[in-house]
Formats: C-alpha cells, structure tokens, sequence
C-alpha cells in the first residue's frame, strides 16, 4: 500500500529558459533530500511544468513487515520532508506537532486519518490542503475529498472493508504561506486541545487574496471556517482584522456545538489560536512561500 503526496504542476514563474535552467537545478538539489521522494520534471516548450509526488509505503498490518518497513508514511518522515517545507509547510508542522518522537516514529498519517479523533494533528492542515484520498477494497477504488471523509468524531465513510492507500493534495502556490498551531497541556506528548490550521495568499499590495482557516478539536468535522475566511480577503491583514478572523472562528465554533462548560476556556483560546496562525502566515513581506 503506498500513500502518495502529490504536488502536481508546480509552474515556475519565468519562461526565460535560462533562468528556468537554473531553478530546476536548485530544485534539483532540494528535491531528492524529501523523505521518500520521487520527482518529475517535465520540460514543456514553453515554461517548465513540475511535477513532484512524494510516495511513502503505509504501513502494513503485519509485525513482521511494519518492524522491516523502512518507508512508511509516518509523522517523522513527513516532519522531515524538505518537499513538503517547500510545498505545504504546514503539514510538517501538524506532524511534527503529534506525541513523541517514538509516537512520530510509528504512527502514520494514513492512521491518523481513518482513526479520525477530533484531535488528529494532521486533519485539519490536510483539509486547509484540499486533500483527497484513495480507499482501496478488494470490490475497487474509490477517491473522495478529503471534505466529504468524516461523519462525526471518530466516523468516517470508509467502509471495514476499505483501506486507505493514498492521500494527495495540490502543492500550495509559490505566493501562500502556511502554519499549523496547537495548544496541548504540554508541549510534547499531549494531544492538541485545540489547533487550527491556515494558508494565506497576499497580492502584491499585501492585501489578502485567499484564506483558508481549519480549526482542529473545536467543530464536530473539520472544515474551513468560510466566514472569517471572508473577513480577510481583499483586505489588509491589520491586527485587528486577523482578530476578527479569529473572533470569527470562535462564534463558528460557538454556533455548531452550543455553549458547555467547556466553551468559556475554548471560545478566547480557539479565537487567540487562529488570530496567531493568520499572523504567522502574515509575517513578513507579502508574497514569499512558506
Ligand atoms: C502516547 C500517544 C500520543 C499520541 N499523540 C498524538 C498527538 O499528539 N496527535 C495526534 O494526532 N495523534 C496522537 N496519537 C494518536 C496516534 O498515534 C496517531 O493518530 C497516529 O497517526 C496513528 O497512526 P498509526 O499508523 O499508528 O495508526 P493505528 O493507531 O495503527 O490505527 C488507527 C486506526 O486506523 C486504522 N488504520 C490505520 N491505517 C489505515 C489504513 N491505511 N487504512 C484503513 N485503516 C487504517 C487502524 O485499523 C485503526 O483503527 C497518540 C497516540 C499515543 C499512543
């Protein structure tokens, strides 16, 4: 079974070939470092299309085969991807944010999907992604977003005879930047009390063109809050305007669950949350991937 990361049709900006040249050698070195990686480069006539899919084995059910399985799609191997730095930040990040280093070391994120826990790390950075996945049964394969997966905490549409075998999502474009945040009880070892995941796209004014916001642990499902997403584009990511957004995301979360005893700790944390993912994804000139 292998779990694929696909960042497809990554398009260079320039048409001028050697300047394309020179990219794809830079890419070239970066690219092979990525854990488990395989790399397409398509040259086109006019401008240089890449392709670029991350293939890790998931891991099997076996003991005997997952102690020999050196390639498994697991948290440690996507916290070191210099692919996935490079095309979708956050999705390191939310890896490198689960359990421990030995939990890092075993744990996949195939796992980390079907077992579908409120608090999964990798969730919410996957549906920020777009991610779709492949289930796999012995009657065929069927994909689905990633969107469409869950039903409830803990259930998902996968039926017991499927299995998932892939998980693909579209390389962030160049302009976008990423964060993934979690408040657990520790900072290691503690599953996330709440996270929230955000991309951010600024035009060359600075002003947000696009805004993806997943909070993890706060709604029944993971989505994007569309709401507080609307808040910021075609504006300037002013504090007070990412404050909004994350105001936003609490009253979202606040509407879908109902106040319980709960909400008075999680309403300001969810809402201070997503304020500091956006602010990290605003940091800095606009324009820079990462
Ligand atoms: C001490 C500890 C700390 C943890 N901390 C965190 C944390 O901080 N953040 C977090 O998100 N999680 C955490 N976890 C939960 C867990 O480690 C992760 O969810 C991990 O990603 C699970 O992956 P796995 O490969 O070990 O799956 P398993 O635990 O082996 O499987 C989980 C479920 O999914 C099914 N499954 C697994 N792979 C597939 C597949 N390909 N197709 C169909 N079904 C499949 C299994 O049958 C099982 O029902 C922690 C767990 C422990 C024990």
């Amino acid at each position: 079974m292998n779990v694929e990361f696909v960042a497809r049709r990554v398009r260079l900006s320039t048409r001028v070939t050697d300047l394309v040249e020179t990219k794809l050698a830079k890419l070239e070195k970066v690219l092979p470092q990525a854990a488990q990686g395989r790399v397409v480069i398509q040259r086109e006539k006019l401008g240089v299309t890449v392709e670029i899919t991350i293939t890790a084995r998931q891991r099997t059910f076996s003991a005997t085969e997952v102690a020999q399985d050196q390639e498994a799609a697991t948290h440690a191997a996507l916290e070191r991807s210099t692919l996935l730095r490079r095309f979708a930040p956050l999705l390191g990040m939310a890896a490198a944010a689960v359990g421990s280093p030995q939990i890092r070391a075993r744990g996949t994120v195939g796992g980390n999907v079907m077992n579908a826990a409120t608090c999964a790390d990798t969730v919410p950075a996957l549906v920020a992604l777009g991610a779709r996945l492949t289930l796999q049964s012995a009657a065929g394969r069927r994909a689905l977003p990633i969107a469409e997966f869950f039903v409830k905490p803990y259930v998902t549409v996968a039926r017991p005879d499927e299995v998932l075998t892939d998980v693909e999502f579209p390389a962030l474009p160049a302009d976008a930047r990423s964060a993934f945040v979690k408040l657990g009880r520790r900072n290691a070892l503690a599953i996330a009390r709440l996270s929230v995941a955000a991309v951010v796209r600024r035009g060359p004014d600075g002003r947000v063109v696009e805004a993806r916001i997943v909070p993890g642990a706060a709604l029944p499902v993971w989505k994007r809050v569309t709401a507080a997403e609307a808040l910021l584009v075609g504006e300037a990511p002013t504090p007070e305007r990412l404050a909004a957004a994350g105001r936003q995301v609490a009253e979202v979360m606040v509407g879908e669950t109902g106040r319980r005893w709960s909400t008075e700790y999680k309403e300001p944390v969810v809402a201070a949350l997503a304020r500091r993912a956006l602010e990290a994804c605003c940091a800095g000139p606009a324009g820079g991937a990462s």
